[in-house]
């Protein structure tokens, strides 16, 4: 593995940009006026430093829309011209590096669908070997942060140096709130395995809705990850892509109005970000250990269901016992007291004889009544 870490040059591209950078901009380009209003009315907050906007959008299944393609270039390049923004687009491959470059956009940005996909980064990393494109590469759809630092290698071993990571956030399997998991841990991963590469997180994709963001917002700063990418649409009740969590820019601004840059020591950081990690570890666990709970009480339901069409008796005290036995016998194996195996079984126990008197008990009524 290519030692990230010891490349002090990956960093100092953002030196530059004194303070935490922020990016905003449309999900996708939509019209030149969606773009040349929208830059200017984020321009005018004389926050932003980068306008973002999507002109090939990879989409989870055909027929939305798929982004304006080139003509969305010279709407970017207009936008530059015009307010002195930076700009970024994504690229998912050779052909869309070429015509970013072509209409001299200033970073490129690689897509979380592409960053999972070696073939794809290699080829963009071979394509832009000798051109000095600042590139960021969005973290991979599963939380592998080796697919990530992967990405991130490739592009360093083809002379890139002006190198970032952005976090969006990981597919999450189960219904959440979040349109993405954050695992704020993965990032802080990365930065413990490149520390000079400069992170920003992207609270809108991790987010999915408008009324999360500043709190995502918050807690990248509170971790201090180097700046936000923040989707802005000056109409996002039109926007084509993303219309949920795209922010107009009077919202943008009362965002970063409110954000709180904390100044911390190295120590402070590094303490945050230990203690951070570890809460982490225990929400992920707590999540798994209710999951589990949950599935175990619908195995006892459908036991229930069993024994009420056999008639037989819901206390079966043989089969408790050696429930007992056996996970008090586990439970000191993995270091568990066995008063506190004890107690958690019977808390179990109970719950689990209730749920099957319910489910007994409606089958018994649902019989009577026939
Ligand atoms: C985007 O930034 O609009 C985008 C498509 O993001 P991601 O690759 O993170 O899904
Ligand atoms: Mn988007």
């Amino acid at each position: 593995m290519v030692k990230l870490k010891n490349i002090s040059k990956l960093n100092s591209w953002f030196s530059d940009f004194d303070g935490p950078l922020i990016i905003a901009g449309p999900c996708s380009a939509e019209s030149e006026e969606q773009m040349l209003q929208t830059a200017r009315e984020i321009a005018a907050l004389g926050k932003v430093k980068v306008f973002r906007s999507g002109i090939w959008k990879p989409r989870t299944r055909p027929g939305n829309f798929e982004g304006v393609g080139e003509q969305g270039l010279k709407w970017l390049n207009q936008v530059k011209k015009e307010t002195g923004l930076l700009t970024t687009v994504e690229v998912a491959n050779a052909e869309h590096a070429e015509l970013a470059i072509k209409y001299d956009v200033d970073i490129l940005w690689i897509g979380a669908r592409t960053t999972s996909n070696p073939f794809s980064i290699q080829e963009l990393a071979d394509f832009l070997k000798g051109y000095d494109k600042p590139v960021m590469v969005k973290n991979p759809i599963n939380p592998d942060v080796q697919l990530w630092v992967g990405a991130l290698e490739r592009f360093h071993k083809a002379g890139i140096n002006k190198l970032a990571a952005v976090h969006r956030g990981f597919y999450p399997f189960e219904a959440t709130t979040l349109r993405n998991i954050p695992k704020w841990e993965t990032a802080i991963e990365l930065k413990s395995i490149c520390h000079d590469l400069p992170i920003i997180c992207d609270p809108s994709h991790i987010a999915g809705s408008t009324e999360y963001i500043a709190e995502i917002s918050q807690k990248a700063l509170d971790l201090n990850l180097d700046g936000l990418i923040i989707e802005t649409h000056y109409n996002p009740s039109v926007a084509l892509s993303d219309m949920n969590q795209q922010v107009t820019p009077k919202q943008l601004a009362t965002i970063l109005d409110n954000l709180v840059y904390r100044r911390s020591s190295s120590e402070d950081v590094n303490f945050a970000n230990i203690l951070e990690t570890l809460r982490n570890k225990i929400d992920s666990i707590d999540q798994q250990m209710l999951e589990l709970l949950s599935q175990r009480m619908n195995v006892v339901e459908e036991i229930g269901n069993y024994k009420s069409k056999n008639e037989v008796t819901i206390l079966q005290l043989r089969r408790w016992e050696k429930i007992m036995s056996t996970r008090i016998k586990l439970g000191k194996k993995l270091g568990l007291s066995e008063d506190f195996v004890k107690k958690l079984l019977q808390l179990v126990h109970k719950e689990s004889i209730q749920r099957q008197t319910e489910v007994m008990n409606k089958i018994n009524s649902s019989e009577k009544g026939k």
